[in-house]
Order: C-alpha cells, then structure tokens, then sequence
C-alpha cells in the first residue's frame, strides 16, 4: 500500500477503538490514515478461518448499548445485526442455573433461588444504578459485596464470575469499575453480532473505505516524532517516516508512553505515574469445530463453569484450570454457514507460558485441550468423536497478534485511564483510544473509548487550525 507523505491523523491499530476513532474522524472530513500491524484488522475482536470453520475469538456477548454505538459511529445497518444471546448458564459446584442476565430474572434468582430479600437486593441495584465514573468513590468490590450479601460467596460468585471470568477483576478492585460494566449488562441482558465478527469487520472496512480512511495493513508504528515543541509531527512505520498532525494510539498504553514516545518526553511526575499502571491479565483459548452433518442440541449460549468450590478470582487465572468459559456458535450466528464451533476461554498469565521449549510449549497446548475436552464432555456428551478439529491460542499467541505486553486480553487495569487519558497534556496532539481498565475495554467499552478519544483528537485539530490562522 502506497501511503500519502503526510495525513491529519494516524490511528494505530485496527481494534474497535482505532477503527471507531478511524470511522469518526474520516466522517468529519480529515485525512486519515490507520496502521495495523497485523494482516487483519479487529485486534482482540478478531476471527480466523480453518476449513469450513470460522472461529470467533471475542465474541462471548456484550451490553445492548452497543447497538447504539454501532448506530451512531458506524451504520444503522451494522446496528441491525445485533441479537440478544438466549441463555446464560452456570455450573460450578455452589450452584447451576440458567438466566436471560436480565435485571428482573437476577432479581428474582436473587429473591427465589438464593433467598435474598427484596429490599436488598433493590438497594444493592440502586447502588450500582448511582455508581457515576466522574465520582470520587473509593469503595472496593470486596466492601460493596460484603455491604448487601455478606458471608454469601454464593452471591458474589453469581454476581462477579462472569465479570472476573471475562477480565480478571478481583474483589480488591474499585467497586465503580464492576458497577458500571455489570450494570450496562444487566439493563438488557447479552448481545451478539449475528454474522459473526467476520461480517461485522467486512462492513466496517466498507464504511472505513466509503468515509476516506485509507487502511494499511502489515504496517507496523515504530516511532511517533515530535517536533522541537515536543509536539507531533510524523509518525515512523515500517521504517518509513510519515508526517502527520495527531496519532491515535490504538495499542497498548504502556507501548504507546514507553516505547513508541519515549519516556522522555514525558514529565518525571508523568512518567512515576505510568509506572504504577499495571497490565492486566491474558487468556487462555480451545477453539473446537464439528465434523460436518454433527449436532450440539442448545445448551445455552454462554456456559460459566466451573468445578472450584468457591468463587475465588485468584483461582480463575491459575495454570491448573478449574474453571472455563465456554461460548457455543450454533448455525444461527452465520445463517449461510452450517457449521457449529465452541470456543472455551480461561484466564491466565503470561509467566506460565513464556520461556517454555518449543516442544514443551506444544505439549502443554495439547493437555490443554485434552483437558478442555474432557471437562466439556459434561455438557456435550461424545464431544471428542464429534469434532474434527481442535486448537489452543495462550497468552503468547495474544501477544503476537496484537502486541499488548505479557499478552494482556484487557489492556491495563483501571489506574491507567488517567494516563491515557492525560497523554495529549504531556505530548500535544498524541491521543490513546486503547483498552484501560474494565470500563474502557470490551466491545462496546472500547467502541466508547474511541468515540470520546476521537472527539478530543478532533477539537485538538480545530484550535490547531485556530492556530494557524
Ligand atoms: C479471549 C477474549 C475474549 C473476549 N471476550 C469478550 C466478549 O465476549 N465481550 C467483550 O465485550 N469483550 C471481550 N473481550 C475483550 C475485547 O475483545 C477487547 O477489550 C476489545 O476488543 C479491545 O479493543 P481495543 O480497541 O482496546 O483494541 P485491541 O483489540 O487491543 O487492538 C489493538 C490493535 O492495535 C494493533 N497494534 C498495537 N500496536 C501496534 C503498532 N505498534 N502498530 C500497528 N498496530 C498496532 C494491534 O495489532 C491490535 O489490532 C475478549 C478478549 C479476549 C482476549
């Protein structure tokens, strides 16, 4: 791909918040160009082809709102494929219980299943409902749930697994970051994208390509340049230098201050700040494919299970898996495509797997998936003589694909956000739209993220057209 010698904006990366900044700032008017350094874009919201099979790697569901996202930044029509998931269940060893994750049936699992009265469980609701991202609220989860359900682990497994399954989240993080996100979740249940992730990229490439934003694959930001001002001025990838006004980081925070800015261009008070900022944790994946003419009879959509006694967030990420998530593709998510596929994910740290030989590292891909099988039998009884292929994705196959340190699958935790979102105070015209904390990650998390990233970058390009007059 040709690239221009100079652009108003350069997003790097092509996960949902660099392609929604992409999306918006070409929609109004400037020259954009995105970098992504993978052959394919999506970024962590990602799929990949074998065979017949397509697999979906993050596509376990998301909150309604991002139907209105999609509608908004992107097409009414990318909008419409948004389906709620059926059934969400849970297995594990406290409980097993299916819901829609709806508030009124949590409420009533709460009241009929759990026996928790009425009165708290509204007050436990109108907690989360005030819970506000501009307030100063110290309060962790660990102290939320013991306010309303104390003693219940039970009650707080219900409530937090999927959240701590999803991203890590422990008990002693801000109760703010789980209020918002289990909220956004909990007004209409869960959502997916029907025509799997495949579709959805395909047509936001086309909207990309229809509002001007000129997409560069394989192509890799090795430098942003700043000019004697210490503002931007160009951008280096691939070894060739690009001029451009702004750049919208769209890869990791700690990438984008350390590595691709340069930790001195930043003030000492900054730069101690960054240091604090810590990643979060990686994934583990087992993609599965059925031979073709085989079944999977429903047994939901999205499967919590887990056979640890307790809820314990330390246990979900420990390399002895006890606990999977698992999200079955049925025909109906790719309608043309009679295929069905079940993706299982697991928490996991990147220590466990790097500095492993080749074939140590090969073995330990196939015990996981021995061992993902044996437990799924449970559910999908013969499983292993129905599929006809099989493959595990770890924490260092996340990281090659989308450079995020230690293979990280949700950014930095929360204390990151006030640095991305201080970065263009310390180097004028640098803006970071990358996962940062529970809030701003995920699908729809990320997709926002982008949009208030996009809308900083471009008054940031306004007054400096002011400027210039
Ligand atoms: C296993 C798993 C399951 C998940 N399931 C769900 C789910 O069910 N629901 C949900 O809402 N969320 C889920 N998520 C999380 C969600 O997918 C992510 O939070 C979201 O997609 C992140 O988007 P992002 O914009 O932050 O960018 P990312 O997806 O992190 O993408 C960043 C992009 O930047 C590119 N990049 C980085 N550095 C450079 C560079 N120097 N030059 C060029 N390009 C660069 C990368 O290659 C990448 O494409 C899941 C994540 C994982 C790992």
């Amino acid at each position: 791909m040709e690239l221009e010698t100079s652009y108003d904006v350069v997003v790097v990366g092509g996960g949902l918040g660099g392609l929604t900044a992409a999306n918006i700032l070409g929609r109004n008017g400037y020259r954009v160009l995105l970098v992504e350094q993978h052959f394919q874009l999506g970024g962590l919201a990602t799929y990949f082809r074998r065979g017949r099979h397509i697999f979906d790697v993050a596509l376990h569901g998301f909150p309604v709102g991002m139907k209105k996202t999609l509608r908004k930044y992107w097409s009414p029509e990318l909008a419409g494929h948004i389906v709620q998931v059926k059934s969400v269940r849970y297995d594990n060893p406290q409980f097993s219980l299916e819901t829609d994750f709806t508030e009124v049936d949590f409420t009533n699992k709460l009241i009929s299943y759990f026996g928790i009265d009425s009165e708290t469980v509204k007050a436990f609701y109108s907690e989360l409902a005030g819970m506000n991202f501009y307030d100063l609220n110290t309060m962790t989860n660990r102290e939320l749930f013991e306010k309303y359900f104390p003693g219940r682990n039970d009650v707080v497994r219900l409530l937090m697994e999927p959240i701590t399954y999803a991203n890590g989240s422990t008990l002693d993080e801000p109760a703010i970051t789980y209020g918002i996100v289990f909220s956004n979740f909990m007004s209409k249940g869960v959502y997916t994208f029907q025509g799997g992730t495949d579709l959805m990229l395909k047509m936001m490439k086309t909207i990309l390509n229809n509002n001007g934003v000129q997409i560069s694959l394989r192509s890799k930001l090795e430098k942003i340049t700043l000019d004697s001002n210490k503002r931007v001025s160009g951008v280096v990838i691939n070894g060739q230098p690009v001029k451009c006004r702004s750049v919208m980081s769209n890869g990791n925070l700690l990438n984008t201050v350390y590595d691709y800015i340069g930790r001195d261009c930043f003030s000492p008070e900054f730069i101690e700040k960054v240091e604090t900022v810590r990643l979060n944790n990686s994934s583990c994946q087992v993609y599965l494919g059925l031979k073709q003419g085989e079944k999977i009879d429903y047994i939901g959509d999205l499967l919590f299970s887990s056979s640890w006694p307790e809820f314990d967030p330390a246990r979900l990420i420990s390399s002895e898996v006890t606990s999977r998530t698992y999200s079955i593709y049925y025909p109906e998510i790719r309608p043309d495509n009679n295929d069905y596929t079940v993706v299982a994910s697991m928490n996991a740290t990147y220590h466990d797997w790097v500095g492993l030989s080749a074939s140590q590292y090969e073995d330990r891909k196939k015990s996981l998936i021995e061992d993902t099988l044996d437990a799924l039998d449970k559910y999908i009884p013969g499983i292993r003589d129905k599929i006809d292929y099989a493959e595990a994705a770890t924490p260092i196959t996340f990281k090659r694909y989308t450079l995020h340190g230690e293979g990280s699958s949700f950014g930095t935790k929360f204390e990151g956000l006030e640095v991305s979102m201080q970065l263009s105070e310390q180097v004028p015209g640098v803006f970071h739209a990358g996962s940062v904390g529970i809030i701003m990650s995920g699908w729809l998390g990320a997709a926002n993220y982008g949009v208030i990233a996009a809308n900083q970058l471009d008054k940031y390009l306004s007054f400096d057209i002011a400027d210039a007059k």
